[in-house]
């Protein structure tokens, strides 16, 4: 059989000789996973709250994806943008239908949708009015991906040092700050990016109002607004986009991770008056609108964009938030549980703060995967359509792992 596939074994210990070192993944290896379960190597069973931090939206291998997958492998794989395709037309359109959007760029990630969100707001800024409106502001604590351009706008500049000069241009202003955020802008102002709920920066929901006055301070100095929904996007917060729920529309907006569900794909929405500066030849990607993962997406946004589902994320936040209250109160371990629908944050109290790590090993080893932003935030990021009983019995692990780390 010419099958080269499984035919070595390897282990953690192989990743650590082969790998560059950027990533310390946990010591177990994931090989299976189904709906919100997940099994390692040794057979080992997971409930899975870390949902590949806010992507696998439908969970493991959903039917839907698995069949959409399949269906245009036996079709077309790649063509790449000298010819378009039926699944990133088709997909797009659903966008266009669905949004504030007119238009949609295809990039591969949600570093990539930021880039052209952020060369195109410039672009613009230099064509409809002139060199010195470059300013870009973002939020401290804010994440936008690692390429150089995004990691100087993401708000954690332990992320972005190191690697020499970085893009000029950028400022950062605290998030929920709109004073800081009134004291900085001006008509040189370009764009304003932000995260309408911060995910990686410890799951801060904005004040109310605070979208709402970002937008009429971007208007009155004709920058653009620009949001990340990266990580809200999808139906993560309950409405397909976030910014739904705060009666407030951008410029531009970006999405991936829930976009494809696991199959890697990214988009930059935009107005047709904005999208227009994206003139042929000024921006573009080998792989952008690749057809398996635009049937995947497509797909995906016809299973997610539901009452149902939307309805039902709704659902997962009041089980998970009042079962995570509710361990927060026996093991005094939570100070607040915060975030909308599945994208939730229990932060540590003092007696625990900087340990948020140790609770996410300690769940590791008692079947449970969680994720951290930050040091002192657990987060949750499950599928949409998690099941309530992986809810209980993850939340019960939890529990164990929380009792074990309380111990020590
Ligand atoms: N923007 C936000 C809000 C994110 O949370 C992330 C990833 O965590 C990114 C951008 C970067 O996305 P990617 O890792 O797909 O490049």
């Amino acid at each position: 059989m010419a099958d080269n596939q499984n035919t070595q074994t390897v282990t953690r210990e192989t990743f650590n000789d082969v790998m560059v070192p950027n990533y310390n993944p946990a010591q177990m290896i994931p090989v299976k996973g189904e709906g919100s379960r997940v099994w390692d190597q040794q057979g080992k069973e997971y409930i899975d709250f870390a949902g590949g931090i806010a992507v696998n939206c439908l969970g493991h291998c959903h039917p839907v994806m698995v069949s959409a997958l399949k269906q245009q492998s036996e079709k077309l794989w790649h063509l790449s943008n000298v010819f378009t395709n039926e699944p990133a037309i088709r997909l797009a359109k659903r966008l266009v239908e669905t949004t504030f959007a007119d238009r949609v760029y295809f990039a591969n990630s949600g570093a990539e949708a930021n880039e052209a969100a952020l060369k195109l707001a410039r672009r613009w800024a230099l064509e409809e009015h002139n060199e010195d409106k470059q300013q870009i502001i973002a939020f401290s604590k804010g994440f936008h991906g690692r390429t150089f351009f995004t990691v100087t706008v993401g708000g954690q500049p332990a992320y972005s040092e190191g690697f020499g000069p970085k893009p000029g241009g950028i400022e950062h202003v605290p998030y929920n700050d709109i004073d800081a955020l009134r004291e900085l802008i001006s008509d040189k102002t370009c764009a304003v990016m932000m995260e309408p709920l911060q995910g990686e920066g410890g799951v801060v929901p904005p004040d109310a109002d605070f979208v709402k006055q970002v937008r009429e301070l971007c208007d009155q100095h004709q920058a653009l607004l620009i949001f990340d929904e990266v990580q809200t996007g999808f139906g993560r917060t309950g409405t397909l986009y976030a910014y739904e729920q705060f009666d407030v529309m951008p410029d531009i907006l970006t999405t991936a991770k829930s976009l494809g569900g696991g199959f890697p794909i990214g988009a930059m929405l935009a107005t047709e008056a904005v999208a227009a500066h994206l003139k042929p030849g000024t921006h573009g990607s080998t792989y952008g609108g690749n057809p398996l993962a635009c049937a995947v997406s497509e797909a995906v946004l016809n299973f997610v964009n539901t009452k149902e589902v939307l309805d039902g994320v709704k659902s997962r936040e009041q089980w998970l938030k009042e079962q995570l209250n509710a361990i927060g109160e026996r093991y005094g371990v939570f100070k607040e549980v915060r975030g909308k629908g599945c994208l939730i944050g229990a932060e540590l109290s003092d007696s625990y703060a900087g340990r948020a790590k140790d609770f996410m090993l300690a769940g590791q080893e008692h079947g449970v995967m969680v994720l951290i932003a930050g040091a002192n935030v657990l987060r949750f990021t499950p599928s949409l359509i998690i099941p309530e009983d992986d809810v209980k019995e993850g939340l019960q692990r939890l529990e164990k792992a929380v009792a074990q780390v309380v111990a020590q």
